[in-house]
């Protein structure tokens, strides 16, 4: 929700893409035909969000290439990508402007708040002036325009800065977790989220899909919740969302990958204090229930 809100509070509206299969996050394919539709209506956006699900990079080449072509600023909500990198750039910094989440559950965390990444002093200023309630530089607080009070505490910016000093272990903490599922889970199917060429994900939550196995995902998340494990259905895409229900959703050739996704997707626990011995027993829970699926079904 964090990634659309912000468009209905200026007022604007917006317009959603659907996904791909190999990273999950926006499908070029999916932006282009949108643009196409746009410029025949000749309104074009005045931005794009794309995100990086999950700390897996998105096709950021090919989507940045679409949005230069067109001529519209590119925004990257890196919120669940802190760390993770394409040609070695990190996330949040490859298109026009970028932030991130120090939200609780994120890969580093100041309890609350984030962080934008601006292209230049200029829009720099004017997001901090936004941010301090739209102050001009006077001693008596002079404002010319409706802001916000939307800064980090300084405190919780020195926690920040702190734990900005541990996130390349956090990054290896959470690829381990993710490789060991990936590796435990071979025999039964499972597929994920992929990394584009010359990317490195942070792998944030190990997400995966079940179609191709015999595991139902509500019958997982079942006995995974009866062994005291949270696991969680992947996101719910916003065009299912109540809320956004009426909200203009562009797919190429009318296939609704992202609805796939959720209706198969399960996320795993991954913090990075996940200990091996706690993993094995998720890793556990899900190949007993496996085991059992198949015996019911002979
Ligand atoms: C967490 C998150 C945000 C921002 O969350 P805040 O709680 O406002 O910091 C934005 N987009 C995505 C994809 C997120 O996961």
């Amino acid at each position: 929700m964090a990634s659309v809100n912000p468009i209905r509070y200026v007022g604007a509206i917006p317009v959603l893409i659907d996904s791909e299969t190999a990273t999950w996050n926006m499908s070029p394919d999916a932006l282009r035909k949108a643009f196409v539709q746009a410029a025949t209506k000749g309104k074009l956006p005045k931005a794009v969000i794309v995100v990086h699900l999950y700390g897996v990079v998105a096709k950021i080449g090919e989507i940045r290439h679409i949005c230069r072509e067109f001529g519209v600023p590119l925004i990257e909500d890196a919120a669940e990508s802190l760390g993770s990198t394409w040609h070695g750039q990190m996330t949040g910094t490859i298109g026009d402007i970028g932030f991130y989440s120090f939200n609780g559950n994120k890969i580093i965390t100041t309890s609350g708040g984030g962080m934008l990444m601006m292209p230049n002093e200029e829009t720099k200023q004017l997001a901090l002036k936004l941010a301090t309630q739209a102050r001009e530089d006077a001693p008596h607080y002079e404002h010319d325009q409706v802001g916000y009070n939307y800064r980090l505490s300084n405190v919780s910016a020195g926690i920040g800065r702190g734990q900005l000093e541990v996130i390349e272990q956090r990054v290896q903490a959470r690829r381990r977790v993710f490789a060991r599922y990936e590796r435990m889970f071979r025999q039964l199917g499972t597929t994920y989220q992929r990394e584009v060429p010359y990317s490195r994900a942070n792998r944030w939550l190990t997400a995966m899909q079940l179609d191709q196995t015999e595991l139902h995902r509500d019958t997982l998340m079942q006995r995974l919740a009866t062994a005291g494990i949270e696991s969680r259905p992947v996101w719910k895409p916003m065009h299912l969302q109540p809320v956004y229900r009426d909200a203009e959703y562009v797919t190429v050739d009318g296939e609704d990958v992202s609805r796939r996704l959720f209706k198969n997707g399960i996320c795993l626990p991954s913090g990075s204090d996940l200990t091996l011995v706690e993993q094995q027993q998720v890793i556990q829970t899900v190949l007993d229930t496996r085991s059992i699926v198949a015996e019911q079904s002979v």
